[in-house]
């Protein structure tokens, strides 16, 4: 982005992870970064026990199942109200760059986010958009896996949740 003239923020919004130590781990890894670049970063609230309602009945779904739906549905929408309300035009998520995902998911979930802020806010008319790009393609998987070499970035083994720790 940046070498496109492009100064994203980042904002950080992953009450899914636990335990608290791994959140902050990440947090930090991401933070570093970001400052490293001299780019913002904002710190959602770490409220794990709402992100627990928010995927109850879909403890036992297997990852890009429907669990993983509802967390990037809660993320993406806290994400798009602050995005609207702090006056930025796009909205994107680093979720999209790991293979790991269901780019389909979050695609649809970027944009049911965005299109449930505007309404929600009053504000159908307002310049955000979901910003629906692959982003592992056109050499950039292969630059992220470089840069998390490069910069030494913690690189974790599972997604974030108490349910993608088990078996
Ligand atoms: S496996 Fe990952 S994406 Fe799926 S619900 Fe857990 S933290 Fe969210």
């Amino acid at each position: 982005m940046l070498q496109n003239d492009i100064r994203p923020a980042v904002y950080y919004c992953n009450p899914n992870i636990t335990p608290y130590e791994e959140y902050s781990l990440r947090k930090e890894e991401c933070s570093r970064f970001a400052r490293s670049l001299g780019l913002d970063v904002i710190d959602a609230d770490y409220d794990h026990a709402a992100w627990l309602c928010a995927v109850k009945g879909l403890e036992n779904e297997p990852e890009r199942g429907g669990r993983c739906l509802e967390c990037f549905k809660y993320r993406l929408l806290d994400s798009a109200r602050y995005a609207l309300r702090n006056g930025y035009g796009l909205l994107t998520t680093t979720l999209a760059s790991s293979r790991w995902k269901s780019l389909e998911q979050i695609n649809r979930a970027g944009a049911w986010a965005v299109e449930t802020a505007l309404r929600e806010a009053g504000r159908p008319d307002a310049p955000l958009q979901w910003w629906e790009r692959n982003w592992r393609k056109g050499g950039l998987q292969e630059r992220r896996s470089a840069l998390i070499k490069e910069y030494q970035f913690y690189n974790q083994t599972w997604c974030g949740c108490e349910f993608s720790r088990r078996g």
